[in-house]
């Protein structure tokens, strides 16, 4: 099937007793027994849930993996993945990435004995000098956050794979709509569920995808073990999300392209980051690796007096955390998202006191433009 059918229908039987359309929101702890040794599949709702479990068929279905299983937050969803892992073993991530992931790489996983050297993954060569002998997982995020930089996930892929190391990439700022990893040879995919597959900024959560009947089972075991599971009725809202997803991400594809096209002819923006453009280092690579570009955009206004001018003025924006939802965020990553990300880092990377990140929304294009334009007026 296609991915917007796949997307409604994916993991998605009417419910047996009344055929309801909708999968229910099965709210119960436990199910009844019929008799000692005897049970229908469920027995504890940590271990499984009927409304997460056909978020979790859906969500496999459009990444193309084989399992699915969902927790509490993006977080939980990556720390799941990294308990695959254990004291001594190293891991090369990207060194611009969510800020959340380093804030959980370096403040807590490390604690566990796990070893971690960023890179520029954008950079392959780079990616390949850093694998050691005990490297287990290389941990990609493309675009990352906020530079938008595109990383070659084919190529990391046989880098990784000849040096036995697993494939992580974190897929969020994508969704499985424009990229999907496992068929670019990574093992699993990671997303925050509260961004684009919700969509409507209500409801966190996360989802380790993977294709490995070993992975899967461990993942799975991991769930149940650790028990960072995400709730039925999140479940349920990232359910009635998704079934969306298609016709969204085609409305963000058109605003973010607009918006990233004025942005890049405005006289008081020094710098786009947006890998539509032609001028986007990685254009072409996202040309071939991903179904479009998205909507996430960053832009430099020079200084931080000038970014906090231009974001005391928005009003349609929503200056805010977060992104991925129907209606336009935006937000200073150096002082909100990327605050626990260290100067020196921050300043390398291009995460400057001037640096505004949007995640343009679904809303009415000229209406978007004329609040960004209302706003550069005070700048
Ligand atoms: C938001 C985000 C996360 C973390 O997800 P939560 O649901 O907030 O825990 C991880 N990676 C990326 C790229 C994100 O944008």
């Amino acid at each position: 099937m296609g991915f917007a059918t796949d997307a409604i229908h994916a993991g998605q039987e009417p419910e047996p007793h009344t055929g309801a359309v909708t999968i229910p929101i099965y709210q119960t702890s436990t199910y009844v027994q019929p008799e000692l040794g005897r049970h229908k599949g469920y027995e504890y709702a940590r271990t499984k849930n009927p409304t997460r479990s056909a978020l979790e068929a859906n969500l496999a279905a459009l990444e193309r993996g084989k399992y699915g299983h969902c927790f509490a937050s993006g977080m939980s969803a990556t720390d799941t993945v990294f308990r695959l892992l254990k004291s001594g073993d190293h891991v090369v991530a990207g060194e611009n990435m969510y800020g959340g992931s380093f804030r959980l790489f370096s403040r807590v996983l490390e604690r566990f004995g796990l070893q971690f050297t960023y890179v520029d993954t954008s950079n392959v060569d780079a990616v390949r000098k850093a694998i050691r002998a005990e490297t287990k997982l290389v941990f990609l995020e493309t675009p990352t956050n906020p530079m938008m930089t595109v990383t070659d996930i084919a190529a990391c892929a046989d880098v990784a794979h000849n040096a036995n190391a697993l494939v992580v990439v974190d897929n969020t700022f994508c969704s499985p709509y424009l990229q999907r990893p496992i068929e670019l040879g990574a093992d699993i995919v990671v997303h925050s569920t509260t961004k684009f597959l919700n969509g409507h900024s209500d409801s966190v959560g996360g989802v380790v995808v993977s294709n490995d009947d070993a992975i899967g089972e461990q993942i799975g075991f991991l769930q149940n073990a650790v028990g960072a599971i995400l709730s039925p009725f999140d479940s349920w809202l990232v359910l009635r999300g998704v079934k969306t997803l298609a016709v969204r991400m085609k409305q963000h594809e058109a605003n973010g392209m607009a918006m990233a096209n004025y942005l890049a002819g405005h006289a008081k923006v020094q710098k786009v980051y947006y890998p539509g453009l032609p001028d986007h280092p990685q254009h072409e690579l996202a040309k071939r690796q991903m179904n479009g570009f998205g909507s996430m955009i960053s832009f430099e206004l020079g200084s931080f007096d000038n970014a906090k001018k231009f974001l005391d003025r928005v009003r349609l924006c929503s200056l805010a955390e977060s992104l991925g939802g129907v209606e336009t965020l935006i937000s200073h990553p150096e002082s909100m998202t990327h605050a626990s990300v260290p100067v020196e880092t921050r300043t390398r990377l291009g995460i400057t006191p001037g640096l505004v990140r949007i995640s343009v929304g679904i809303e009415d294009i000229d209406d978007l433009i004329a609040d960004v334009e209302n706003a550069f007026d005070g700048v």
